[in-house]
């Protein structure tokens, strides 16, 4: 005898979920079920959101930031922004959280992740190409490097840095005020700021 389980159509919503990143099989449970509780209500307009993000946005060529499809990119295409520094950052979230500190007024480039040799992330899996491509034709006076200053951040650092040598443009790294092994989203936006403001000399 077959043991029981809940009909196909929710299995397959639980197993979407439990793969998302943070839930766990229980949550995935909880959450299956409330959704169901809930009705077309709720889940309609979810199921339309999650649509549009594959139609509706894509990433900008440039910068790497989310931008609506065929629409100008907020950051690559406002004059008013200082087209010559780049603000190197491992995710498009890190870009809203640098704005939101209201220290810096340059361009941004997002990497994508981290190097990571545990969980296979090499530099080729991430925009360091594009970036020192970049580098080279936009006449840059410098790259900051904004990642986390865990392990995996201050390799991702020493490799860019490393990578954009021959450019010879001046790269530097927020510092100041971060804390050791955070990441940029346990950071507050005044300690952003600091760290901005303080930034250090790689080379
Ligand atoms: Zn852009």
């Amino acid at each position: 005898v077959p043991s029981l389980d809940y009909p196909p159509p929710i299995q397959r919503l639980i197993l979407q979920l439990k793969s998302l990143p943070g839930l766990g099989p229980r949550s995935a449970e909880r959450l299956a079920l409330w959704l169901m509780q809930h009705g077309d209500d709720r889940t309609e307009p979810l199921a339309r959101s999650l649509l549009d993000l594959g139609t509706l946005v894509e990433a900008c060529g440039q910068c790497g930031f989310f931008i609506e499809k065929g629409a100008a990119c907020l950051l690559c295409d406002n004059e008013k922004r200082n087209a010559r520094l780049i603000c190197v950052v491992e995710q498009a979230a890190d870009v809203l959280r640098l704005e939101r500190s209201g220290a810096y007024r340059g361009m941004y480039h997002v990497l994508g992740g981290k190097l990571s040799p545990l969980d296979n992330v090499t530099p080729e899996d991430l925009s360091i190409a594009s970036l020192v491509t970049r580098v080279q034709h936009t006449g840059s006076e410098e790259v900051i490097l904004a990642l986390g200053s865990d392990v995996e951040g201050e390799a991702t650092a020493g490799y860019i840095a490393e990578a954009l040598r021959p450019t010879g443009v001046p790269v530097s790294r927020l510092a100041q005020g971060m804390p050791a092994g955070g990441a940029l989203d346990h950071v507050d936006e005044l300690t952003l700021f600091q760290a901005l403001q303080g930034r250090l000399k790689m080379q």
